[in-house]
């Protein structure tokens, strides 16, 4: 089969690449390296099935002729990273809205079946343990940033859906729960990363707030199974699923478990939001998947726990 893949140099998009080609896929990628990088691709480089173009999704000629030519396409390309988001509100919106909308009309044209990655975001200022994908959505202010990216991130899902119901045309939509990994960089934000790399070197742990907000964090490649068994299945077609992991652990018992399995000296400080993210920031208190859904459609389960994500993590930055 051939496949496009969005965003294929980005961490997921990396990993999805590398899957796809082993169960013997032809894999086009376009990214424009916004976040994405070349050496996430040192894996695949030299292997005639990979295909990369290095341009934005917001290019239609570009777009057109890759989505004729593959069976297949993973949505990936976004804005991500709470740091980048917030420093970029406007290739953020256009990249989010104008990029889906984009491969969702080109993909109609050909009538190519869509996976879209979206995000947990989406469920905002939950204060629930246990985010089912029927559950309302609570959203801050207009003038706090962050929730442009999850409106965004809603509006790709709404069009998405749309798309199968008035065009019938095949999506699968896929909300993903803090997805950690070799390769993810912190450079944007995200958590992980960044705690083990100032574990590594010495440097204070540093935790955004009380700390005792949660994530769920789910390893790429459960997510990159996950996402690929799902857009095999039919039945998964006009529909909506958490992927996740449902171990739900605060941020202080991130950072503890990260300083001890690097016997780092770090010591764990606390910076307000405010410090970290600008004046008016709002978190999430909690984000926890139920994952019910996925789990009763394609037997999804997470495989690696905590402890074995922060161990490839720091084996990860080591090498
Ligand atoms: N966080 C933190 N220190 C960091 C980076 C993030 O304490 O160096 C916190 C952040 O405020 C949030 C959680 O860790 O509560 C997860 O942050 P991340 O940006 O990884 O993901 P998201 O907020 O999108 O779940």
């Amino acid at each position: 089969m051939k496949v496009l893949i969005t965003g294929g140099a980005g961490f997921i998009g990396s990993h999805l690449a590398e899957h796809l080609l082993a169960q013997g896929d032809e894999v086009f990628i376009i990214d424009n390296l916004w976040t994405g990088r070349l050496s996430n691709l040192s894996g695949v480089q030299g292997d005639k099935r990979c295909h990369l173009v290095v341009e934005t999704i917001l290019n239609e000629s570009v777009m057109n002729e890759l989505v004729f030519k593959v069976d297949h396409i993973y949505h990936l390309a976004a804005a991500v990273g709470v740091r980048n988001i917030m420093d970029h509100p406007v290739e953020t919106l256009d990249t989010n809205v104008k990029g889906t909308e984009t491969v969702l009309r080109l993909a109609n044209r050909f009538k190519k079946k869509v996976f879209i990655a979206s995000t947990s975001e989406i469920y905002g200022k939950h204060v629930e343990h246990d985010l089912a994908e029927d559950n309302n959505r609570v959203m801050g202010s207009v003038k706090k940033r962050r929730w442009a990216y999850a409106c965004s991130k809603t509006l790709d899902e709404f069009l998405a859906l749309a798309y199968f119901d008035e065009k019938k045309l095949p999506v699968v939509i896929g909300r993903l729960f803090n997805t950690v990994g070799p390769r993810q960089t912190g450079q944007y934000g995200m958590v992980l990363p960044n705690f083990v790399q100032s574990a590594l070197l010495g440097k204070p742990i540093t935790v955004y707030g009380t700390g005792e907000q949660t994530r769920s964090f789910t390893d790429v490649k459960d997510v990159v199974g996950a996402i690929t068994r799902l857009m095999a299945e039919p039945r998964a077609e006009g529909d909506v699923f958490n992927v996740g992991n449902d171990h739900e652990v605060s941020i202080n018992e991130l950072a503890a478990r990260v300083k001890e399995m690097t016997g780092s000296p770090s010591e764990i400080e606390h910076i307000p939001y405010e410090k970290a993210y600008g004046p008016g920031f709002e978190d999430m208190e909690r984000r926890c998947p139920n994952i019910g859904k996925v789990r009763d459609l394609i037997g999804f389960e997470p495989t690696r726990d905590l402890d074995a994500i922060i161990q490839g993590v720091i084996d990860y930055f080591k090498a």
